[in-house]
């Protein structure tokens, strides 16, 4: 499946529920990229720039990445795409790839959530260093301060594009390159919209109804 949003609007923190329910595998572009920043790669070293100026990453680099941990997940039950596509030469590149690896879509949810509370989300957020949860300043801080419910270590990160100058950027890109994304799964029949304005369970369960209905 996909998961489509405006950066903040509740991704990451929906994956992570489908990853434990479901047992999904979740593929995120951007933790890809911020792995290979970390890395120093060739590739990280390119897209550290252009996400620091909250623009995309070349498609081609992004189509090739995905297609390679898409192929190392063959024993997964499903995948959830996380951030990919964000163009449509990316969502044309998908349709490609799926069908030479002979896999198929089964849901295209989109969250929906005023640009308002996602400037307010994303300049909360914050991440455990060692396991990746995802917290928010107020809306879901670790049940005891400074020490990470899931593994509980107690060093977390910030995203040095969570600031509000690169944010701006952030949300044009969304804007111009990615929601006209959104009427090529709508032709097709499969965009399922979700409000993503409610609270984090609230939206998992309108997920989790898409989900299991098949
Ligand atoms: P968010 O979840 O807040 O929308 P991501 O973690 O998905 O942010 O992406 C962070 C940055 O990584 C983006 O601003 C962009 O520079 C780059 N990026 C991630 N996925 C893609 C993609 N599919 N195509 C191009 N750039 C991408
Ligand atoms: P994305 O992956 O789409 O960029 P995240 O899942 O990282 O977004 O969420 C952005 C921030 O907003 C995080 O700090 C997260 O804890 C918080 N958040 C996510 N969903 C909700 C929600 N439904 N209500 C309030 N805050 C939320
Ligand atoms: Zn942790």
């Amino acid at each position: 499946m996909i998961i489509l949003g405006p950066p903040g609007a509740g991704k990451g923190t929906q994956c992570e529920r489908l990853v434990e329910t479901f047992g999904l595998v979740q593929l995120s572009t951007g933790e890809m990229l911020r792995a290979e920043v970390k890395s120093g790669s060739e590739l990280g070293q390119t897209a550290k720039e252009i996400m620091d100026a909250g623009e995309l990453v070349p498609d081609d680099l992004i189509i090739s990445m995905i297609s390679s941990q898409i192929d190392q997940q063959s024993e997964a039950k499903g995948v959830i795409l996380d951030g990919f596509p964000r163009t449509t030469a990316q969502a044309e590149a998908l349709d490609v790839m799926l069908s030479e690896k002979s896999l198929s879509m089964d849901h295209v949810v989109q969250l929906e959530v005023d640009e308002d509370a996602i400037v307010e989300r994303l300049s909360g957020r914050f991440s455990c260093a060692n396991c990746g949860a995802g917290y928010h300043d107020t809306f879901s801080p670790p049940a005891e301060e400074g020490k990470c419910d899931k593994c509980g270590h107690t060093e977390f990160s910030r995203r040095s594009d969570d600031n509000p100058e690169t944010v701006r950027s952030r949300l044009v890109a969304y804007r111009e390159q990615t929601a006209p994304i959104l009427p090529f799964y709508q032709d097709k029949g499969v965009l399922q919209s979700v409000d993503g304005m409610g609270g984090m369970e609230e939206v998992f369960d309108q997920i989790k109804e898409i989900v299991a209905g098949g």
